[in-house]
């Protein structure tokens, strides 16, 4: 692909309203871009901020058309979206992205071969596919027959076989449609066998593959946000050690509490899967770190990230204005730390506690809200940046002045 510059003044168009896209665009306006949105709720976060948006379905073919008409340059800011409306795109318009890097990270089987053929550390697995069919030895001097199975026994059988070879506990994930933990099963037993075992066979998951891998005993979770520019350039932001909580992020803490080796290591990672996937723009990392110094790798999102929040008021710049910088050929700007800082989410149940406690907040409480309407409980609705001398400090404020965030998860 020929890589363009794309200066201020441009219109960048992006697929999905969220508040990804809100903060790529309000990063990208403060830089003179103009902002087209695609989502099909009329209010939604970007379309707040963005200076045009069409409302329609991400599925819609037309809209996507239009998008392409008012836009320079298009990015994504979910990775649902489906893979065959960006390929079209890419044809339409330019997607310096691309629709690769959005069909690996779609498939978690794709994206842990892709790890594997790359030499990466990542979790022992087993693929479980629902191939119905299967190539069996019929006759050991003649030849193998395509033959019909039934593929939930298959499946069935392949998970058995996962269980002898890599041992328990194990965690079986759906191939793709998987967040926030949705589409997983740990398996610590054999009651936990046969709950996950039964998974196959139910419509919900019908033509669904599945991956099984061997649960990791780690110390920390850690992530590592890193942009690679359509030139070439990559910058990897600090480590952050994140918390999850129902398998919702809850905490992002950074600098991450692992050694400084350590820290390096996972960011060389970051860097080394941005060049050998030929990534432009951000890419998120997940990780888990092991008391022993191991790390393994365990999923990729291509976009900004939750865990990457705390750059908006801890970095140089921000993962959202890096993005833009990537996306649009400028050169990459600084990942510094300029603080130590804890990024807090803040959830649906959070918003009417937060507003009452705001007016007395301690300044070290810098604050971002997404402007999303309907309060739902566990819905991302914002979230805070407290920024300290260390982040000891930051967890002490958090635990002091703001209590009502962990007593309501
Ligand atoms: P999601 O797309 O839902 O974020 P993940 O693969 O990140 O899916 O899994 C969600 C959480 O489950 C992780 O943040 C981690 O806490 C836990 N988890 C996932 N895979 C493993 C594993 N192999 N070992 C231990 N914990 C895991
Ligand atoms: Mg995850």
């Amino acid at each position: 692909m020929s890589y363009r510059n794309i200066l201020p003044g441009s219109t960048i168009g992006i697929l999905g309203g969220g508040q990804l896209g809100r903060m790529m665009a309000l990063a990208g306006k403060a830089m003179g871009y103009r902002f087209v949105t695609l989502d099909p709720s009329e209010n939604c976060s970007c379309s707040q901020v963005a200076d045009d948006h069409i409302i329609t379905e991400y599925k819609d073919a037309k809209g996507a058309n239009q998008l392409a008409s008012k836009s320079q340059v298009i990015t994504y800011e979910f990775e649902n979206v489906d893979a065959e409306i960006v390929e079209n795109l890419e044809k339409l318009s330019y997607v310096p992205q691309g629709s690769l890097l959005l069909k690996i990270t779609q498939n978690r089987i794709m994206e842990k071969r892709i790890m594997q053929s790359f030499g990466l550390p990542i979790a022992p697995f087993e693929i479980i596919n629902r191939d119905p069919f299967e190539m069996v030895n019929v006759d050991p001097t003649s030849h193998m027959k395509l033959v019909a199975t039934s593929s939930v026994t298959r499946m069935e059988a392949i998970l058995m076989k996962a269980i002898d070879t890599l041992g328990m506990p194990l965690i079986m994930k759906t191939a793709t449609g998987g967040y926030d933990g949705k589409g997983q099963w740990i398996i610590r037993n054999e009651r936990d066998y046969f709950t996950a075992s039964q998974v196959f066979s139910q419509p919900e998951y019908a033509n669904i593959d599945f991956i099984v891998e061997k649960f990791i005993d780690f110390e920390r979770e850690i992530s590592v946000v890193v942009a690679r520019s359509s030139r070439g350039d990559i910058e990897a932001f600090p480590v952050a050690e994140n918390k999850h909580v129902n398998n919702i992020l809850h905490m992002s803490i950074v600098p991450a509490r692992i050694p400084t080796s350590a820290q390096e290591k996972a960011k060389e990672i970051a860097s080394d899967i941005a060049e050998q996937l030929d990534v432009v723009g951000v890419l998120a990392i997940e990780m888990f770190y092991q008391a022993d110094g191991n790390i393994y790798i365990n999923e990729l999102a291509p976009r900004p990230h939750n865990s990457g929040h705390y750059t908006m008021d801890a970095c140089e710049t921000s993962q959202f204005e890096q993005h833009i910088r990537a996306i649009c050929n400028l050169p990459l700007g600084n990942t510094t730390l300029l603080t130590p800082v804890v990024m807090v989410n803040l959830l649906g149940q959070h918003i009417q506690p937060f507003m009452e406690l705001l007016p007395e907040l301690p300044k070290q409480v810098k604050f971002h809200l997404y402007g999303k309407q309907g309060i739902v409980h566990n819905r991302k609705m914002g979230h805070i940046n407290v920024v300290a001398e260390d982040v000891e400090q930051a967890l002490t404020i958090i635990k002091t002045k703001l209590a009502f965030i962990e007593n309501l998860l």
